[in-house]
């Protein structure tokens, strides 16, 4: 009840949730209650969260930030939907999000754009920027997001929190809306790493649904944090031996100097807790963006095709014809920017381009990957700004070039199916929230989350 009061007191200013969903939300608690009044209750039997509304919710909608979608109701939970339901946490709603998560300031969003709620003339970051404008208000402790190319960990450093975007494969893709299959995976926002492993856990798991979903054992990331915290609770450099590797590539132009100063402030924080810097090199960045967006938008072609108007999603008035149908359906149903990307995806796609630019793509994704492995030999856990600036002004008119330059940092570690978080490091001049990306080897979220913690 206390936050759906303050959804309902405050978020007319944020807009950070398309549905609130208040009497189930009580119904999922009095359940709670009972079962912990039974002592039958787990760890967050009764604690609330949010869920972005790329994720399929039963009998409540679930629009991906589209037109296209805004009257659409699924049918089935997403299996983390159903995982979160299992452990008793209680859904309040589902939040905004660029159009199909496509984007990285929330303001493609059908519903409106997010405000992020350290300073409302200025986005929340994005794709799951509601998720992280209603944690960072206070709306709900934590919150799901999807990262397909930054998406958790760029929207948690614009809005001051702690976001992780687990190892490709970790989590469950069945119910979550496809941007592109190969990149996207969810995880999970909280004010701290500890509270973003709680979630985790949850969300983590094999998943016969879902053929990318990894069949591997997974750590109990909360009781690794709490074993890691018990052996340095007489150390006072707690992560003696840690190698870090510091990206030059990640540090050169285009990053605004306050969120460097920032960054390098929070390395010497970490040096002091007895972590060493090393120097390790990457795939320079703007071939990183390069090769991303020629493969996300190829996928996203491929995986948007099903919005025909005929099966599910909007649908035109009176087509003339089959084409007609199709035609308007989808220039009426899709925002300006999704239908960029589709235009961008079907030219890679086509006969004549397809060896030129997609399959050049994938070649280099695997350089890219090759080049994070071999940063790996000396390092065991690279530190980079999550992005090149604090949260910008709404409205502030990027072109999409610019916009897709904020994600210089983040996209490369989905190239590579990495898992990554972002941490809260400082504010800059502005008292906006900066964020520091670590990044580990595939399947070591409890290094990452473990780093976090002691730094918080
Ligand atoms: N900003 C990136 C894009 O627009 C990443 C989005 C995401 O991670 N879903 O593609």
């Amino acid at each position: 009840q206390h936050f759906l009061n303050r959804i309902a007191q405050h978020d007319k200013a944020i807009n950070s949730f398309i549905t609130v969903t208040p009497e189930q939300a009580l119904a999922q608690a009095a359940a709670a209650d009972k079962l912990l009044a039974e002592g039958k209750g787990a760890d967050l039997t009764g604690v609330p969260l949010a869920h972005k509304d790329i994720f399929c919710t039963q009998g409540v909608l679930t629009t991906c930030g589209s037109k296209m979608l805004e009257n659409f109701v699924a049918p089935y939970n997403a299996t983390i939907v159903e995982n979160c339901q299992n452990v008793g946490l209680v859904m309040l709603g589902k939040t905004s999000m660029d159009e199909f998560a496509m984007g990285s300031d929330n303001e493609s969003s059908y519903f409106g754009a997010v405000h992020n709620p350290w300073d409302s003339s200025r986005v929340p970051g994005g794709s799951s920027g509601g998720s992280a404008a209603a944690v960072a208000a206070g709306f709900a402790p934590f919150a799901t997001g999807s990262d397909t190319g930054g998406s958790i960990r760029q929207p948690a450093s614009f809005c001051g929190l702690t976001g992780i975007k687990p190892t490709y494969g970790r989590v469950s893709r069945y119910g979550m809306v496809a941007y592109a299959s190969s990149f996207d995976q969810a995880g999970s926002f909280g004010k701290t790493a500890e509270d973003c492993a709680y979630l985790l856990n949850v969300l983590s798991g094999h998943d016969s649904k879902d053929s990318t979903s990894a069949n591997k054992d997974v750590p109990d990331f909360v009781a690794s944090l709490t074993s890691k915290r018990q052996t340095n609770a007489s150390h006072d450099k707690p992560l003696q031996g840690l190698r870090i590797g510091i990206p030059t590539e990640y540090f050169a132009d285009g990053l605004n100097s306050e969120v460097k100063a920032s960054v390098e402030a929070a390395l010497k924080q970490y040096q002091a807790l007895g972590a060493s810097l090393v120097d390790v090199n990457l795939t320079k960045p703007e071939i990183t963006l390069a090769t991303y967006y020629l493969l996300a938008p190829a996928e996203a072609s491929s995986n948007l095709s099903r919005y025909d108007g005929v099966r599910y999603g909007y649908r035109c008035d009176s087509p003339k014809n089959l084409e007609d149908l199709y035609t308007r359906s989808r220039s009426e149903g899709f925002g300006a920017e999704v239908q960029r990307r589709i235009l961008m995806g079907t030219y890679a796609l086509s006969a004549g381009y397809f060896d030129a630019y997609y399959v050049k793509a994938q070649k280099v994704r695997r350089l890219i990957s090759q080049d994070f492995a071999k940063a790996f030999e000396s390092c065991d856990v690279i530190a980079t700004p999550t992005a090149p600036t604090t949260a910008y002004k709404i409205g502030a008119s990027l072109s999409p070039a610019e916009i897709y330059m904020g994600d210089v940092y983040t996209i490369g570690v989905n190239l590579a199916g990495l898992p990554s978080l972002s941490h809260s490091v400082g504010f800059d001049s502005d008292n906006l929230p900066v964020g520091l990306q670590l990044i580990a080897k595939a399947w070591d979220e409890e290094t990452l989350l473990q780093t976090a913690d002691a730094y918080q």
